[in-house]
C-alpha cells in the first residue's frame, strides 16, 4: 500500500481495490470478482463513498433481524474474504452466527483458502469446505446451490454480500429471511433481499456489528418492532431518488 500517497482524493478507494489485487494474487478472488468489485465501486462512487443515513436505517433492521434469528449465517465469498475478513469474523462473534464459504467461481482449492483467510482473522469454525458436509439448494444451477447442511442448509437469516441475483431469489423463494449488502440498489439481489443495506461490504461490516452490540440487551419485541417497521421497497427507493437528485445535480454543474 506504500505507493498509494496518503493524501491521495481517491486513497480509501485505491487501498480497497489493493486488498482486492492482493486477494487475487493470493487465491482468494476470482478474475470476476476484480469485475465485480468494478460495479460496486461506480455506484460507491455515486453514494458519495460513505455510509449513508439510509444505510444505517437498514443496518439497523439487519442487526435486529440477526439476533432475532435461531440459526443466521454470513456466506462469504472470496471478495468478502480479501476485503474484510476480520470485520467478517466480529459480526460473526457479535450477531451468533455461522461463517461458511459459498462461491459462484467455485474450487475446492479456493473454498479451502478463503476458510483459511477466516481462520487466521479468528474464525473458530467455518463451515462450506468440506465435500462430506454438502447438501443442495433447492432451485438453482449455479455452484452457489452447494451448501454445508450445518449452516445455510437449516439457517433461517443468511447474509449476503456482493450475490447474485440468482441464489438470493432461490434462497428467499426457500423462505430464508436473506440479508443482502448491495452497493447496486437496482440489482436483483438488492430488490428480491428483505433486508438490502446499500453501503460498502467494508464500512457496512463494521457498522452492523456495532449495532449488533449496541441491540444485544433488547427484548425480542423490541427487535420485532424493529424489523416490522422497516421497507425495504421504499428504502432501496429512497436510495435511487438520491442518486438521481445527485446526477442532476452534477448536470446542473457540468
Ligand atoms: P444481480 O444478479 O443481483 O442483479 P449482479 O449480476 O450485478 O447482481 P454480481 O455481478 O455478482 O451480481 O455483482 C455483485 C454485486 O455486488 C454488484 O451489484 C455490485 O454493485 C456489488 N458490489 C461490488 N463490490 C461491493 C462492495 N465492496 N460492497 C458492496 N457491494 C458490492
Amino acid at each position: 500500500m506504500d505507493h498509494i500517497p496518503k493524501n491521495h482524493p481517491r486513497a480509501e478507494s485505491l487501498r480497497i481495490r489493493q486488498r482486492l489485487v492482493d486477494g487475487y494474487d493470493d487465491g482468494l478472488v476470482a478474475r470476476e470478482g476484480l469485475i465485480a468489485h468494478g460495479r460496486g465501486e461506480a455506484f460507491d462512487y455515486i453514494l458519495g463513498e460513505r455510509t449513508t443515513r439510509l444505510a444505517q436505517r437498514s443496518i439497523k433492521a439487519a442487526a435486529a433481524a440477526l439476533l432475532l434469528a435461531r440459526n443466521p449465517v454470513i456466506s462469504v465469498n472470496g471478495n468478502l474474504a480479501a476485503l474484510c475478513a476480520r470485520q467478517t469474523v466480529r459480526l460473526a462473534a457479535a450477531s451468533h452466527s455461522s461463517l461458511e464459504v459459498n462461491l459462484f467461481y467455485d474450487s475446492p482449492a479456493r473454498r479451502r483458502k478463503i476458510a483459511s483467510k477466516l481462520e487466521s482473522a479468528g474464525a473458530k469454525r467455518v463451515l462450506g469446505h468440506r465435500r462430506a458436509d454438502q447438501t443442495e439448494l433447492p432451485g438453482l444451477g449455479s455452484q452457489r446451490r452447494i451448501v454445508d447442511k450445518r449452516g445455510i442448509a437449516m439457517a433461517d437469516a443468511v447474509l449476503v454480500a456482493l450475490e447474485d441475483g440468482d441464489r438470493t431469489q432461490a434462497l428467499a423463494k426457500d423462505g430464508r429471511r436473506v440479508i443482502a449488502i448491495d452497493l447496486n440498489p437496482l440489482s436483483r439481489t438488492a430488490r428480491t433481499a428483505d433486508i438490502t443495506i446499500v453501503d460498502n461490504a467494508v464500512r457496512a461490516m463494521v457498522r452492523l456489528a456495532a449495532q449488533c452490540i449496541e441491540l444485544a440487551g433488547k427484548k425480542e419485541s423490541g427487535l420485532r418492532r424493529i424489523t416490522d417497521s422497516y421497507d425495504n421497497a421504499a428504502t432501496l427507493g429512497s436510495h435511487i431518488e438520491e442518486i438521481a437528485k445527485y446526477l442532476e445535480r452534477a448536470a446542473r454543474n457540468a
